[in-house]
Formats: C-alpha cells, sequence, structure tokens
C-alpha cells in the first residue's frame, strides 16, 4: 500500500516516531522511497569548491573563515563560465 503523505502529525505521532529504532526508521525510509525511484539507481554528485579559504564571514564552524589557517592555500572566485563547465 503506497504511504499517505500527512500533514496532521500530532506531537505525540511525532514523539513516537522519533522513539523508533534506527533500522525501523531505515526500513520505512527505505520503503517510502521505492514507492518513488528505482531503487537500483544512484544519484552521482561532485563537489565543487568555486572558492577556496579568505571568506571575509566568520562562522565559527567553517574552515573558509579568514581566521583560520587550515594550510590550504585560498584561491579567487572561479569564473562563472568555468563553473558552468564544471556543471555540465
Ligand atoms: S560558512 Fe564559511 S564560506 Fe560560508 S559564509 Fe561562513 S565562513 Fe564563509
Amino acid at each position: 500500500m503506497p504511504s499517505e503523505i500527512r500533514h496532521d502529525w500530532s506531537r505525540e505521532e511525532l514523539l513516537a516516531l522519533l522513539g523508533l529504532p534506527f533500522p525501523e526508521l531505515l526500513f520505512r525510509a527505505a520503503a517510502v522511497h521505492r514507492e518513488h525511484f528505482d531503487p537500483a539507481l544512484g544519484q552521482v554528485s561532485t563537489l565543487l569548491s568555486v572558492k577556496t579559504g579568505g571568506c571575509p564571514e566568520d562562522c565559527g564552524y567553517c574552515p573558509q573563515a579568514q581566521r583560520y589557517h587550515t594550510g590550504v592555500d585560498a584561491t579567487k572566485l572561479m569564473d562563472a563560465g568555468k563553473v558552468l563547465e564544471k556543471a555540465r
């Protein structure tokens, strides 16, 4: 039976979900995934750093921030055309 999209979850129902063992959650998520996607297919993604290091912002968790010395050389922002080329 296909899973039903709901927007009326009660607090108790949500807490019960959060209390489920991880393998049960994994099983349920896989079942829903199989309703909508071919389980034999996977998506391949690639991360591209369009600018490495030297960010003027100061997000405490981020090694790209200027104040951190990571040993990785900072680079200028990549040309938009090059980014598009890599994306394609
Ligand atoms: S998360 Fe990192 S890269 Fe993004 S703005 Fe903050 S310091 Fe800069």
